[in-house]
C-alpha cells in the first residue's frame, strides 16, 4: 500500500525579511500553528538562519534554506555549502528555483548536483520544475518539466525518492495567476509517473504546487489527488494569510 504522505507547506521568503520582521512573523506562525497540522517549513535568506533557528527550536516549524552550493568546500566566494546549512539545523532547500534558473543561468544539470550535495549532508531538496508561459503556449509544456526532472533523477539515482518536487509554472509565480486546480493535476500526475518509472519508493515523495498559491485558492489546489502541499512565497510573509494556508492543508 502507498505510504501516506503527510501534507508539506513551505514558505519562500525570497529575498525578504529584517531582524524585527521575522521575529514578528515568526512569532505571529508558532502562536498560530495547530498542533496536530500539516508540516510547514519556512526557507529564508542565509543571514537569518541562526535567528529563524533559535526562534523555531521547540516548535514544529522547520528551517530551509533557498540555494545551496553544488561544492563541498573551497574557493567559492559567495557560497554557501550544504554542511554549513546542516550546522543551522537546516532541513529542507530549494533548489532550482525558476528565479535561479533565469537570473543565475542555473542550468538542469547544475540543479541536479545541487540536489545531490542537499541529499549528501541530510537535507532534503526541493527540487522546483516549471514552464514559463512561451512553453506553455508552445504545448511544451510536459516535456520541459520531464527533461527538468530528468536531470535530477539521472544524477541521484536510488536517492531520489528523498527529495521533494514542487512544481512551480513560472507565469504563474508572483504573478497573482494560479494554475488552475486541473492544470496543476495534470502537471502533477505526469511528474507522478515519471518518479514512479524511476523508484518503486515513489509513493513518498511529495510534489507541492507553487505560484501565487493564497488564502483563497490553497484549498481547491491542495484537494487534488497528487498535490501534496505548497511552495508559497508572497502569501508566506503574511502570517495570517500562511496561516490559512496551512489550515487549507490539514
Ligand atoms: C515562489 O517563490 O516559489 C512562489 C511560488 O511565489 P508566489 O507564491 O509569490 O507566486
Amino acid at each position: 500500500m502507498a505510504a501516506p504522505r503527510r501534507k508539506l507547506i513551505a514558505g519562500n521568503w525570497k529575498m525578504n525579511g529584517g531582524l524585527a520582521a521575522n521575529d514578528a512573523l515568526l512569532r505571529a506562525l508558532v502562536a498560530g500553528l495547530a498542533h496536530d497540522g500539516c508540516k510547514v517549513a519556512v526557507c529564508v535568506p542565509a543571514p537569518y538562519l541562526a535567528q529563524v533557528q533559535a526562534l523555531c527550536a521547540g516548535t514544529s516549524l522547520e528551517l530551509g534554506a533557498q540555494d545551496v552550493s553544488q561544492h563541498d568546500a573551497g574557493a567559492f566566494t559567495g557560497e554557501v555549502c550544504a554542511a554549513m546549512l546542516k550546522e543551522f539545523g537546516v532541513g529542507y532547500c530549494l533548489v532550482g528555483h525558476s528565479e535561479r534558473r533565469q537570473y543565475h543561468g542555473e542550468t538542469d544539470t547544475l540543479v541536479a548536483e545541487k540536489a545531490k550535495a542537499a541529499l549528501a549532508h541530510g537535507i532534503t531538496p526541493i527540487v522546483c520544475v516549471g514552464e514559463t508561459l512561451a512553453e506553455r503556449e508552445a504545448g511544451r509544456t510536459e516535456a520541459v518539466v520531464k527533461r527538468q526532472m530528468a536531470a535530477v533523477i539521472h544524477t541521484n539515482g536510488h536517492c531520489i525518492s528523498e527529495i521533494v518536487v514542487a512544481y512551480e509554472p513560472v507565469w504563474a509565480i508572483g504573478t497573482g495567476k494560479t494554475a488552475t486546480p486541473e492544470q496543476a493535476q495534470q502537471v502533477h500526475a505526469i511528474l507522478r509517473a515519471q518518479l514512479k518509472a524511476a523508484t518503486e519508493h515513489s509513493a513518498r515523495i511529495s510534489i507541492l504546487y507553487g505560484g501565487s498559491m493564497n488564502a483563497a485558492n490553497a484549498s481547491s489546489l491542495l484537494g487534488q489527488a497528487d498535490i501534496d502541499g505548497g511552495l508559497v512565497g508572497g502569501a508566506s510573509l503574511k502570517a495570517a494569510d500562511f496561516l490559512q494556508i496551512i489550515a487549507a492543508a490539514r
